[in-house]
């Protein structure tokens, strides 16, 4: 039919914002509306089709893993199909800013420890083929300027994450990339011949398209379709829960503390469910009171490594906080006695040990929290209460009763699990052609850059991985 080949021309220029490959392309579709076969852009020559990567999810993982693929393979066709917009998540990362990587860490093992999932498998070849300091220098060869913070956290000079969103499209689009947005991958299959057999759906009733595919990536971040079409292929799932989240506290004076912020402090978190000690459940760093209990890079950092243990206690335990962590029990206690004996004749609440590094509310709530009359003069303290203000510095307990709601830096623990695929390459061990990035995979770092990084490196390797198999097969198709 005449009408049908120009109508997909025209939907998938409309739908993709990039570009269409008019040449050759073996992205062929069929419609349930029409019940005919179509193809969306019909070879020209006489030579076989080429081939077609299909990539699933226009994420981080997806859109960089699709333009590496293209860049080995410029014949390769490539198609990112993505149900939303893409590159959303990048839009809101880091508070709009996009935290892109992490700039302090060359040693691929301390690099791989910001994995509270992945920390022993990625020690190996995936950083060292693309680590942080690659992604940073192809964003650069591509016209980013990035800085990085004191902290190691690297963003685009602009601080906007528009920036970054701007450099993957037009890459993308420079490279000949497809991208089909508005459209669902509902289901694949593995058909003869190391190929697969895509359905894509639109949200229009009725809609169904199927795609033809010699290479599949699934980088659909932590989508539950994602984990479907990786179990119909063959593969388990790690239960997907939650990481990096705040905690609720039990403890209604800890909302006149809200907005206060503790620079360092060490926090140990006990679990109902948890019997031995995990050492990874005690983190030190900055703390910060919200109105509804904890958040800061500590409790995020916990969040992430009890992830799997908060989900089985149901969010409950106790948070064990030390809130001068490089003092032991008996300074404190001498300071306080020197503090008294200095300041007799001024009021408790008013003064104490600039040592302690802590804000006036907060010294206040502890004297709260200690029974403390608000007049009493630092001459008529008794020593017994002197030793429980500095047990209680040291160790002063929570109760968690919940996760917060904040979304900042929310990601997914479990997925696909890594021994079920080949780190070298991103390909499946189960399914050959089948490719893996980003956090579909049972990965995820602490905050800092390390989750993007994971869909960069991720998405480079399959990428070439793909595009270095593409290759081969055009050459063996010419010899022959
Ligand atoms: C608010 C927020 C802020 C963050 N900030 C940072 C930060 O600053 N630095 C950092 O390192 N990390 C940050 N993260 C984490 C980071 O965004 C993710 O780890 C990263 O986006 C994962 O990339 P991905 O490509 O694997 O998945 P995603 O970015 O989630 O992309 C997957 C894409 O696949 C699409 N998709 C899923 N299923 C299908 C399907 N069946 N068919 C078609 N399309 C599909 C989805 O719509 C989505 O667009 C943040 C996360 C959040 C939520």
């Amino acid at each position: 039919m005449n009408a049908c080949f120009p109508r997909f021309l025209l939907q998938a220029e409309f739908l993709s914002g990039i570009s269409l490959q008019p040449k050759n392309c073996a992205f062929s579709l069929f419609s349930n509306q029409k019940r005919r076969y179509c193809v969306i852009a019909l070879s020209l020559s006489a030579k076989p089709t080429k081939e077609t990567l299909v990539v699933v999810g226009g994420g981080a993982a997806g859109i960089y893993g699709a333009i590496r693929a293209k860049t080995v393979a410029p014949g390769l066709n490539v198609v990112v199909i993505e149900k939303g917009k893409p590159l959303s998540k990048v839009k809101i990362s880091g508070g709009g800013r996009c935290n892109v990587t992490n700039g302090h860490h060359t040693d691929n093992v301390v690099l791989a420890g910001h994995y509270p999932r992945g920390n022993k498998e990625l020690r190996g070849s995936f950083f060292n083929v693309h680590g942080p300091i690659d992604t940073m220098s192809w964003f650069s060869d591509c016209g980013v300027e990035l800085k990085t913070e004191p902290d190691g956290r690297v963003f685009p000079v602009t601080d906007s994450s528009s920036t970054i969103i701007d450099c993957l499209m037009s890459e993308a689009r420079k490279r000949g990339v497809v991208l089909e947005t508005g459209k669902t991958v509902t289901s694949v299959s593995a058909i003869s011949g190391c190929k697969f057999s895509v359905k894509v759906e639109k949200r229009t009733v009725g809609y169904v398209e199927h795609a033809e595919a010699n290479y599949l990536m699934i980088a659909s971040g932590s989508s539950e379709q994602g984990y479907k079409l990786a179990a119909k292929l063959g593969h388990s799932i790690v239960k997907p829960v939650p990481s990096l989240f705040t905690f609720k506290i039990d403890d209604f004076q800890l909302v006149e503390l809200s907005g206060v912020t503790f620079p360092k402090v060490r926090a140990q978190l006990k679990l109902a469910t948890v019997q031995k000690s995990i050492p990874t459940l005690t983190q030190v760093g900055p703390l910060l009171v919200t109105h509804w209990g904890f958040s800061g890079p500590v409790i995020l950092r916990l969040s992430a490594w009890g992830a799997r243990e908060l989900s089985d206690s149901d969010y409950k335990g106790t948070l064990h906080l030390d809130f001068v962590p490089d003092l032991n029990l008996e300074d404190l206690k001498s300071l306080l006695i020197a503090h008294k004996h200095k300041f007799a004749k001024q009021k408790v609440p008013n003064s104490f040990p600039s040592e302690f590094g802590l804000v006036k509310r907060f010294w206040r709530h502890i004297l709260e929290r200690e029974g403390l009359d608000g007049d009493l003069l630092w001459a008529y303290i008794s020593n017994n209460s002197l030793i429980s203000i500095a047990s209680h510095l040291k160790n002063c307990s929570f109760t968690v009763k919940g996760k917060g709601q904040f979304k900042d830096e929310f990601v997914t623990a479990g997925g696909v699990p890594l021994s079920e695929i080949s780190l070298n390459t991103m390909e499946s061990r189960i399914q050959s052609h089948l490719f893996f990035a980003g956090e579909v995979l049972n990965i995820d770092g602490i905050t800092g850059g390390f989750n993007f990084q994971n869909a960069w490196s991720g998405g480079y390797i399959a990428g070439a991985s793909i595009g270095n198999l593409a290759t081969a097969s055009s050459l063996e198709e010419e010899t022959v």
